[in-house]
């Protein structure tokens, strides 16, 4: 079985058409979480996510929309960026986004995250000390996660950790934390969207990217009038 795997979307609608239409045919799709927040189309990526089915976790953002003390952590911009998604999302869409699960598993061999395995929602493993404490918690187990919108692979090899990323496929070997990076605002100094393709039986996992119309995405952002940073960062990728 071959999975689709995105993170991240962040109200992107123009980094997310863009990755169903470079996506390789598969037999489901995967979302770890953060599908509004930042971008101007909430309703048509919560809509689209909802209408495919996918089995979505919930991002920190997700949260934020529908938990006001959880807002309170978020920084002036990204706040003011989900009380305008909450203003157009509407009460079913509010209400999807309240039911998403914080975990799942696929068998016994994957853990699904927005986060991290020691906190599902809001930790970020981006230093070695978050990556070794968060591989301890799932010996024998991949997890696939998102939060950070920095694609990579991080697995220990003969005592050592390593973080590795390219655009390409890697064979997994059991005990990695594996982000497939972000849809709709890629934090890894390339502004072309990130998703990937896991291949169950063959055990491995592909990062790719595209280039999507970010005139677009950026338009939509400064014409909602949202924090103008939210565009520009579109372009830096970082
Ligand atoms: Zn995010």
């Amino acid at each position: 079985m071959r999975f689709g795997i995105v993170s991240d979307i962040h109200s992107n609608w123009q980094a997310l058409q863009a990755v169903l239409a470079d996506m390789p045919e598969v037999d489901e799709v995967i979302c770890l979480g953060d599908v509004v927040g930042y971008g101007a189309d909430p309703n048509r990526c919560v809509d689209l996510v909802r209408e495919k089915g996918w089995p979505t976790l919930v991002g920190n953002h997700d949260r934020a929309c529908t938990d006001v003390d959880i807002l309170e952590w978020f920084n002036e911009d990204a706040a003011r960026a989900i009380e305008w998604t909450v203003a157009r999302l509407g009460a079913d869409r509010l209400r999807w986004l309240s039911e998403l699960p914080e975990c799942d598993q696929i068998g016994d061999e994957i853990v699904l995250v927005h986060g991290s395995p020691r906190d599902h929602i809001y930790e970020y493993i981006l230093d070695a000390a978050t990556a070794e404490a968060n591989l301890s918690l799932v010996e024998g187990q991949v997890c696939f996660h998102g939060h950070t919108h920095v694609p990579g692979i991080f697995r220990r090899e003969s005592g050592q950790l390593l973080h590795e990323y390219q655009v390409g496929t890697f064979k997994l070997t059991g005990t990695e934390l594996v982000n497939p990076g972000s849809v709709g605002q890629p934090r890894d100094g390339i502004p072309d969207a990130s998703y990937a393709i896991w291949d169950r039986s063959a055990g491995t996992f592909e990062f790719r990217r595209v280039a999507y119309d970010r005139e677009g995405a950026k338009r939509a952002i400064r014409s909602a009038k949202l924090p103008d940073r939210f565009a520009e960062r579109l372009d830096s990728g970082r």
